[in-house]
């Protein structure tokens, strides 16, 4: 390819002249994202200058919603964004060096083509999604009463002319039944991530299937040809530069939220349904927080407590993550982290 090797075409028994047009095109294609994704393919390590905070959902799009019986009546939306805030405060006292950027600071909708397309736009080393888990609950009654019916009962007596239609009137009690949506016993953070293409036999013993986490929500505005050209290309990127780091950074936050005593839902990776995370040209991950339909997890993420600790386990997380790709020492790390 390159014009120091002059005589390579001439070792090939089959020249590359010869190959056909459409695969010399193919080359030339692949060649032309690789020179537009040209950092990944520098040796130094690359600094973390941008951080995109993502906080999922917002304005008419409300995300999960409390509604089991005795719910505080969260809204997704407002959780992640409290949380956010948090973390993008954490973070620039953590990191004043790098650029924190939130997708949104109201409660305003962005669907996920202009979150993808922001991140990408501002430059983005690394995307963190912030969500809660919904789930569909199941539904329990309970008789909270009484109520009288009246029925009628009808039989005939006697033969021929003489037969005669009789009706009686009774009363009954039957119960008021009261339905109710049962909270999820589920309660815990985990972290998302979009699985790599091809992947080796190590990493699809880490596959799993649907935990049941509702994230195809996150996506339900992107209509996406997972079978096009254009896919299966930056899925190949993505494969081949990002799902490593998204992994490890995966993994760092969920170490740290370990630490914090909460329960760890492990890393999960998903093909489809992330459709922000595969659209953003940066290693990205989706922390799903919690459970806003666990009685539990509802109060924790709409405390004060609750969000700073989960914003300060992610900022560590992003902290030791950045410290390792950029290859700083350990003392740089122990002085970043005991700066908060
Ligand atoms: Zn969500």
């Amino acid at each position: 390819m390159t014009q120091k090797k002059p005589n390579l075409e001439m070792l090939l028994s089959k020249p590359l002249s010869r190959f056909p047009f459409f695969i010399k095109s193919f080359f030339l294609f692949i060649a032309v994202i690789f020179f537009f994704n040209a950092p990944v393919f520098s040796q130094t390590p690359r600094k973390i200058k941008t951080i995109i905070i993502d906080p999922g959902h917002g304005g008419q799009d409300n995300g999960a919603r409390g509604e089991y019986e005795g719910t505080l009546g969260s809204l997704e939306k407002n959780i992640t964004l409290a949380i956010s805030m948090k973390l993008v405060k954490d973070l620039q006292e953590a990191m004043p060096d790098v650029n924190i950027i939130p997708t949104r600071t109201t409660d305003v909708f962005m669907s996920v083509h202009e979150k993808a397309k922001f991140a990408n736009d501002h430059r983005g080393d690394l995307f963190v999604c912030i969500h809660a888990d919904a789930v569909d609950l199941k539904t329990g009654s309970r008789i909270i009463g009484y109520r009288k019916e009246t029925y009628h009962t009808t039989k005939y007596e006697g033969k021929g002319k003489h037969r005669k239609k009789i009706v009686t009137k009774h009363t009954r009690e039957v119960p008021i039944k009261q339905y109710y949506k049962i909270p999820t016993s589920r309660k815990g953070t985990s972290t998302l991530i979009l699985a790599a293409r091809q992947t080796n036999d190590k990493i699809k013993a880490l596959e799993a299937g649907d935990l049941g986490f509702n994230t195809a929500e996150n996506d339900s505005t992107a209509d996406i040809n997972y079978e096009s050209p254009e896919y299966k290309a930056s899925a190949l990127i993505y494969t081949q530069h990002y799902f490593k780091k998204s992994y490890q950074l995966a993994s760092d936050v969920q170490d740290e939220i370990a630490k914090t005593g909460r329960n760890d839902l492990g890393v999960w990776q998903r093909q489809k349904g992330l459709w922000v995370l595969h659209a953003t040209q940066m290693p990205a991950i989706l922390i799903e927080t919690g459970f806003v339909a666990n009685y539990d997890d509802e109060r924790y993420l709409n405390s004060d407590k609750g969000q700073e600790e989960i914003a300060q386990a992610i900022t560590r997380a992003l902290v030791k993550y950045r410290n390792q790709a950029e290859g700083r020492t350990t003392a740089t790390t122990a002085a970043a982290t005991n700066t908060k």
